[in-house]
């Protein structure tokens, strides 16, 4: 490694270096800054998804019940806040949610928000190019036959761990678009089965996620009738998950739940490449202002968004670069190297980031089945690990007793059930030394 960047300037990076478990509070946490987006830029992503919702209602049936809008629940955790706290050893005030959307349909994770929403943006466009599509129609017409001769047309290509080729495949595959979709070798099997189940090119590649972007991204850009949807700094990407905090202000008023200075909302969210995460918290932020706080969690060995940030080199730095492996059971989270977009959003509006070993995930997941029968991927529950990290942090500096804590879940729900006793067995046996 770079032994004047890790040892003098910025000594968290030594920590990352030797895999330490770390928390980092962002030094800029708080002051202005131009972010390049607004509240306007989620109100038009918000807009579209809704005049798109008629034709999710009948392209997906499962997504009739909530008239073609994707969202997922926010749920209480009594028992897995007792236990959760009891054995990592540390006083919780305030009361636990789960963001289940482990529970998205399509994608059965938060990839369902920001990837079919850049799907759709595609097809809106192109429809509308086409002089095939007005603003006002009902959308559901776009499931006609035409419509899929229209986008045949036409390409849509992606780099993905998983779970974002999962949503932005399936959509795509569906609407009629010749649908590539670039895998890292830690993507699983079963992700790689289901795509190809329904007509998406998988291609596949020894190297890391970063080797599966670059690669997809230079072939698309030889082909100008392909889309590229670019994990590593789409704004419609960051805008699709950003909608989230539109749909969660209306579930915490109705669940009752206040946010003010004296009931502050701390939310706890896995990153991989950052945009998820980013783009919720920049959601978050727009929505409900100044008393939400964010924390992401990362993987001792893939700590890509922290390195970013701490050196303000963002996805100018990968974990490589200082000597990490970046490999995780977490396998929605094994990116090296940041997006362009996260670190320089999140500059301001990012309270923190904590490491995690791989063991905390694995103990959760079977914790989470035991307590509350809830079935999440290694990857979803991090934030858990970021809610232990902090807690010691959080009540120095803010108004604790009435706190709300949200752990986002972001994926479980396609999962096969042999992956999740494989996941359990291992947890259980971690829970139990750690009991
Ligand atoms: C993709 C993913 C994340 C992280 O999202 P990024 O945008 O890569 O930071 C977290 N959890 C799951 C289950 C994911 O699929």
């Amino acid at each position: 490694m770079n032994c004047k960047l890790g040892e003098t300037k910025y000594p968290v990076v030594r920590d990352l270096a030797a895999e330490k478990e770390t928390l980092w509070i962002n030094p800029d946490y708080g002051k202005a800054a131009d972010l390049g987006l607004t509240r306007a830029d989620l109100f038009d992503a918000s807009a579209r998804l809704d005049r798109f919702a008629p034709y999710m209602a009948v392209a997906f049936p499962e997504t009739a019940k909530t008239g073609g809008i994707l969202e997922s629940p926010l749920r209480r955790l009594e028992a897995m806040q007792a236990d959760v706290t009891k054995r990592d050893g540390y006083a919780l005030p305030g009361d636990l949610y789960l963001k289940v959307d482990n529970e998205l349909p399509i994608s059965g994770s938060i990839k369902s928000r920001g990837g079919i929403y850049e799907v759709l943006k595609i097809a809106e466009q192109v429809a509308i190019d086409h002089k095939m599509l007005v603003y006002g129609d009902n959308y559901a017409k776009l499931n006609a036959p035409e419509f899929r001769d229209l986008f045949s047309h036409y390409g849509i290509a992606v780099g993905s761990t998983g779970n974002l080729g999962l949503s932005i495949g399936i959509v795509a595959a569906k609407l009629g678009f010749n649908t590539t979709v670039h895998m890292s070798s830690d993507a699983k099997q079963w992700k790689k089965d289901t795509l190809r189940s329904v007509g998406v090119n998988v291609v596949e590649y020894d190297g890391s996620f970063t080797t599966a972007i670059t690669t997809g991204r230079a072939l698309a850009a030889k082909d100008p009738s392909v889309f590229f949807i670019d994990d590593e700094g789409s704004k419609d990407l960051f805008l699709g998950y950003g909608v989230a905090a539109i749909r969660l202000q209306k579930q915490l008023r109705d669940q009752n739940i206040q946010v003010d200075e004296d009931h502050p909302l701390f939310v706890y969210l896995p990153a991989g490449v950052g945009g998820s995460p980013s783009g919720t918290t920049f959601g978050l932020k727009q929505i409900l202002g100044k008393n939400v706080h964010a924390i992401f969690a990362e993987p001792t060995h893939v700590p890509s968004v922290l390195l970013g940030m701490a050196t303000g080199m963002n996805n100018g730095i990968s974990v490589y670069d200082i000597g990490l492996d970046g490999l995780t059971e977490a396998d929605g989270l094994a990116v090296g190297r940041p997006s362009r977009l996260a670190g320089r959003v999140m500059k301001t509006l990012l309270l923190g980031i904590t490491t995690f070993d791989d063991e905390q995930v694995m103990a959760y997941t079977a914790e989470m089945m035991d307590t509350e029968d809830i079935k999440l991927e290694p990857s979803a529950i991090a934030g858990f690990a970021a809610m232990a990290a902090s807690q010691q942090y959080l009540s120095k500096h803010f108004n604790m007793p009435n706190a709300t804590h949200i752990v986002w879940a972001t994926g479980g729900m396609l999962v096969p059930e042999s992956e999740h006793a494989r996941n359990y067995k291992i947890g259980e046996a971690l829970l139990k030394q750690s009991k």
